[in-house]
């Protein structure tokens, strides 16, 4: 029998912590709360403490750590971290390995949802599996052969920031029509709003609006899914995988209103030689993919 592991997913407004088991059910979890104003040192602090509480006594394989951003080439750390700045470059697998007394491994979130995915949802048995989520921002990482595959920073580089509209609405990151700018759950919201020339509060009211058939939600979401589409085009033309996963709380939240419109134009501008390689699907763990790929990361 594997041992139980620690995961830790590091959100921009909360943590949450689990104990994992080898089938890859959290049996037992707590959150913590970060935000952008939180050193990393009192991160470090409030992580061990709610931790140590957490596991009561009981022993562990070891901790692992997914936390937003590009990974640092040395695993030490992540970089390019816009919701936390003040873990950007921080060494936070060794700090938190030093207050938990834990082996501890990190990786950044998306690289450990699709680690997830690979061992316990919907990637299991793919050969090169590419997961992609639809959140407040855009994230993918890939599992080929089982590990992580590290292309660029430990990873996919910063693949929400593919452009799929040179002329589109302007990014967070200052560069026009990235996938994130046109199809993450803010950007779905605010198109939604700007069709029927009224704001909607959040992405629960625009599907409400879309299943009783409203134009502006239906259209909104269409668009979002045409876009997200094309950016998964562009990721298989490189990536070459042979399953892609779509999850994250705005896939899980909008289902097939997202999917339909994303899958048809995925298959509408894939390359037949690529598109008859691939299976597209949504992933299984919802809110849970980086907390389970986290505590899989260690390994047992
Ligand atoms: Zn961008």
């Amino acid at each position: 029998v594997r041992p139980l592991n620690a995961g830790i997913d590091i959100g921009g407004t909360s943590a949450k912590l689990g104990l994992v088991d080898g089938e890859g059910r959290v049996v037992r979890r707590s959150q913590a709360p970060t935000g952008r104003e939180l050193a990393a040192d009192d991160l470090v602090e409030r992580l061990s403490g709610a931790l140590v509480e957490l596991l009561a006594g009981d022993p562990v394989g070891g901790l692992g750590v997914a936390a937003p951003g590009c990974r640092r080439t040395d695993g030490e750390g992540v970089v390019n971290v816009t919701n936390l700045p003040h873990i950007d470059g921080y060494p936070l697998r060794a700090r938190l390995e030093e207050a938990t007394g834990l082996r501890t491994v990190l990786d950044n979130d998306a690289n450990a949802a699709a680690m997830g995915e690979y061992r316990y949802g919907d990637g299991k048995g793919a050969e090169r599996l590419l997961v992609v989520t639809v959140g407040t921002g855009i994230g993918a990482g890939m599992v080929v052969d089982g590990a992580v595959h590290r292309v660029s920073w430990q990873g996919l580089g910063d693949p929400g920031h593919v452009i799929v509209q040179a002329r589109g609405p302007i990014c967070a990151c200052g560069a026009k029509g990235c996938v994130e700018a046109l199809a993450s759950v803010p950007a779905i919201v605010r198109r939604a709003g700007e069709l029927r020339g009224a704001a909607f509060p959040d992405l629960g009211t625009v599907i409400d609006a879309a299943r009783r058939g409203e134009a502006p939600a239906v259209q909104a979401l269409g668009e979002a899914g045409n876009h997200l589409g094309v950016a998964l085009v562009t990721l298989t033309h490189v990536l070459g995988p042979d399953r892609i996963c779509l999850g994250g709380g705005g896939m899980d939240a909008a289902e097939d209103l997202l999917m339909e419109p994303t899958s048809e134009a995925f298959r509408h501008h894939v390359q037949p030689f690529f598109g008859e390689r691939v299976t597209l699907g949504r992933a299984r763990l919802g809110n849970d993919a980086g907390l389970i790929g986290a505590a899989a990361l260690v390994g047992g």
